[in-house]
């Protein structure tokens, strides 16, 4: 593990950026479990509450003032992501808005800065999808199959993606596509590509969507292209440097997504812990038998734990020094914690656990997903395993 400034964290991270939380907080009171409810059933996307965080400005948390946001830390990005979780809402559409166009801002030309990240920053613009994940490589991401061959100054895109969350609501994606063939490069990681494609354009004339009914809302599609055009001046950074650019901006979605994880975690211990102390049966709180209480107690020292690998991870990050080892082992134990207290708190809730007006059955099905994507537990134990441990690779 990395050591200095970092390892000397004085105040308890739940703590930090209160104002923020603050405010956050006060915006997810007006967005009870019905509301979440009816979303599910309908499965249909968050809009009044993305508009209200837009709004009050925390989707643009980590624009640069300079286009249009505030400029704060991972951070506080990371508090605010953990607060909506915490208060039984879901981030994952304001979570892409915040952070999908960390690759423009830190890959982008500055035409392509000016371009897209105003309008993000505002809300006017929606780029929360980001196709990377292929139905035949799945993990193996460097071997995915969607092409793109430059043609003058256009690209020409035929391939498909799965799995893409909010392509339907979505203005923008990102798309990761190979641009020189697997059998010319010198590394499997080399001749990927990041283009941005307006959506508004292409659906319809090269790209088409079909929803995935999934145990999650989270408006996720599959991806047909087939050539599609894209303007050359959509490519980001330089050709074949795609996977690269992906990677980079990995430790910082980990870190959000173990933010999310956290406040999952604390949702669950709260509804528990109340419920364990109101519940009597067999004439006593439920709480006072060892076999409700200790779950709870367990999931919530888990919580503080990862917690603290979690701040550390952001406080490297925000260093500008490697956080890698972090980022993967606060992402692992945060998913795990909040795992262990949704099940710690269907336990103590038994059957009313069931009963959707409770919304534990919904943020139960929703924090399951972390432990799969957007990474699996299995691929963060072999970058521990490999690149902290320096045991032999895996895959
Ligand atoms: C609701 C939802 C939303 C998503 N949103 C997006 C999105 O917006 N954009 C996007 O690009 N993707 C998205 N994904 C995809 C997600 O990132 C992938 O599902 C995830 O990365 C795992 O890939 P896979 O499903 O192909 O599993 P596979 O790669 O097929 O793996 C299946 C299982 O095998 C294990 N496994 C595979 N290889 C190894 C190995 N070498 N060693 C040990 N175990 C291994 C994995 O850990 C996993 O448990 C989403 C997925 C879901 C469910």
């Amino acid at each position: 593990m990395s050591e200095g400034a970092a390892d000397t964290i004085t105040i308890p991270v739940e703590q930090q950026w209160q104002e923020l939380r603050e405010g956050v907080r006060r915006i997810c009171e007006d967005f009870p479990n019905d509301y979440w409810v009816k979303l599910d059933h309908e499965s249909a996307y968050p809009t009044e509450f993305v508009n209200a965080l837009t709004e009050a400005g925390y989707l643009a948390a980590l624009i640069p003032e300079e286009y249009g946001g505030s400029g704060l830390p991972l951070s506080a990005a990371c508090a605010i992501l953990e607060t909506i979780h915490e208060q039984g809402c879901n981030a994952a559409a304001c979570h892409a808005q915040m952070y999908t166009m960390g690759t423009v801002l830190r890959h982008g030309s500055e035409e392509q800065k000016r371009k897209y990240l105003p309008g993000i920053a505002s809300g006017e613009l929606r780029l929360q999808a980001f196709g990377v994940t292929e139905p035949t490589t799945g993990s193996d991401t460097t071997q995915l199959k969607t092409r793109a061959e430059k043609k003058g100054d256009r690209y020409i895109v035929t391939g498909q993606k799965v799995w893409t969350s909010r392509a339907m609501q979505s203005d923008l994606m990102l798309l990761l596509a190979r641009t020189t063939p697997a059998d010319q490069v010198h590394k499997r990681s080399e001749g990927l590509s990041v283009f941005i494609v307006d959506l508004r354009e292409a659906k319809g004339n090269g790209l088409e969507l079909r929803k995935i009914d999934a145990m999650v809302n989270h408006n996720t599609c599959e991806v047909f292209i087939d050539n599609l055009e894209i303007p050359a001046e959509n490519l980001i950074g330089e050709e074949g440097k795609g996977f690269r650019y992906i990677v980079d901006s990995m430790n910082a979605e980990r870190i959000l997504i173990a933010s999310e994880c956290l406040g999952d975690a604390r949702f669950f211990i709260r509804r528990a812990t109340d419920y364990a102390r109101e519940r009597v049966v067999f004439g006593r709180p439920i709480g006072q038998n060892q076999g409700i209480q200790f779950p709870i107690a367990r999931a919530y020292a888990e919580t503080v734990a990862a917690s603290l690998v979690v701040a550390k991870a952001a406080a490297l990050f925000e260093a500008g020094r490697d956080c890698g080892a972090e980022a993967n082992m606060g992402k692992l134990l945060a998913s795990e914690a909040a795992w262990h207290a949704g099940e710690a708190c269907m336990q103590t809730f038994g059957g009313f656990a069931f009963a959707r007006e409770y919304g534990i059955e919904r943020k139960w099905r929703e924090t399951r997903l972390y432990q799969i994507a957007p990474i699996s537990t299995n691929l963060i134990l072999a970058y521990i395993g490999q690149h902290v441990l320096r045991m032999p690779r895996s895959y």
